[in-house]
């Protein structure tokens, strides 16, 4: 699994290149990427000059801070998931350098002989990460028939169920009730949902959940990783954070406490300046101005699925989403059109199969990209698809 995916990035990577090579002319525009194209904000970079200042006077100057973070940090968080309706304790939201490091650590408190099951199609490292440490996973699948969102199985027996909502890359997204089934499932089987809420900030629905500790009994069952990545941009800055309830426990063992160890042990925090860049994000004029980064981003999902409808192609994502996932038009496989799509467009997207079987058919675009080119891209989209 490993292999097929950087089989997967770097098939792209030469087809695009000995595209380019063949059509020098040709202007290609890239909706393939997940990583963000706006710069940090104003309130972010002010906070990051601030605590510059701090680390070169000798009275306000850090050093080691606590391993877990800085309290003004935690206590921005505790702000921000009470404006959906979730209490945490301070000492629940444990500080690390970005969601990717965590989801991979935090399988560290968990033995290898425990069974995971992931969705497909899905977001690689969580695959990735299971495979290097030997673990057992099962594939949940899903389809169009299902909107690409999995429902428990009473027949599937697993220790670690990874949720991820909105979607990498199906841009599909739970409501509280849909997520309610999974806490009731994972409590009858002693599981453990380890839920990813890196694209929590895209939902506007009420209806969706942007925390699995919204839903009853969440805190018996559940660790929520997240990212400052999409909320604020900070793919390059690196943060990110891991909530542990109180009331986890499994065989006897509180998992909020064996996390502390484990990150106590083997992590030494993440930077100070980085700390207070990613607490402003949090301050009223930080809110505004990641709204409006984000408002943009939303622009383009907008486009591109309205270029979508108006050629009658089904796809999920793109709205609570920054992703559009859809299906090849034509009848087309995965990688069929990408090679259609770079050759009628000059478009480059992510074939679906690359996350997974049921990723065959259908295919990634994402909302991250510049606005202008999107809407060149979405227009160029809609006139080749009209055409087949
Ligand atoms: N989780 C999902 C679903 C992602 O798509 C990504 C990045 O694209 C990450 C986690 C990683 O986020 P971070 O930049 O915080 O490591």
């Amino acid at each position: 699994d490993n292999l097929e995916q950087s089989y997967l990035f770097s098939t792209i990577a030469r087809k695009v290149r000995e595209y380019s090579e063949a059509h020098p002319e040709a202007d290609i525009i890239r909706l393939g990427i997940g990583d963000v194209t706006r710069p940090l904000v104003p309130a972010v970079i002010d906070a990051l000059h601030a605590a510059v200042e701090d680390q070169a006077k000798q009275e306000t100057f850090h050093g080691y801070g606590d391993e877990q973070g800085y309290g003004f940090l935690h206590e921005a968080l505790v702000g921000y998931y009470k404006t959906h309706g979730v209490e945490l304790a301070t000492n629940e939201i444990f500080i690390s350098d970005g969601a990717k490091s965590d989801l991979g650590n935090i399988l560290d408190i968990f033995g290898t002989d425990n069974t995971v099951l992931v969705p497909d199609p899905v977001y690689p490292t969580y695959v990735d990460d299971n495979v290097t440490d030997g673990r057992k996973i099962i594939y949940g699948r899903t389809s169009q028939e299902n909107g690409f969102l999995g429902m428990p199985d009473d027949s599937v027996k697993a220790d670690i169920i990874y949720i991820c909502s909105p979607n990498n890359p199906t841009g599909a997204a739970y409501t509280r009730e849909q997520l309610k089934a999974w806490v009731d499932y994972a409590k009858k089987n002693n599981a453990v949902i380890l839920y990813d809420a890196a694209y929590e900030c895209f939902i506007t629905d009420p209806a969706l959940a942007r925390s699995i500790f919204e839903v009853e009994g969440a805190r018996e069952c559940a660790i929520e990783i997240c990212s400052f990545s999409k909320i604020a941009g900070f793919t390059g800055t690196r943060c990110g954070y891991t909530i542990v309830p109180h009331e986890l426990e499994r065989e006897g063992m509180n998992l909020n406490k064996l996390w502390l160890r484990r990150q106590t042990t083997k992590f030494n925090g993440v930077p100070y300046v980085v700390q207070r860049a990613a607490a402003a994000v949090f301050t009223e004029s930080g809110m505004a101005e990641i709204q409006a980064n984000l408002d943009y981003y939303r622009q383009n999902a907008k486009v591109i699925a309205d270029a979508l409808d108006e050629c009658g192609v089904w796809y999920c994502g793109g709205k609570n989403s920054p992703y559009i996932w859809l299906r090849c038009p034509g009848g087309m496989k995965s990688w069929e059109f990408f090679d259609w799509l770079l050759e009628n467009c000059g478009v480059v997207g992510t074939p679906g199969v690359g996350f997974g079987e049921c990723g065959e058919g259908y295919f990634r675009l994402t909302a991250f990209g510049d606005a202008e080119k999107t809407k060149v891209a979405a227009q160029r989209i809609k006139a080749a698809i009209q055409t087949l």
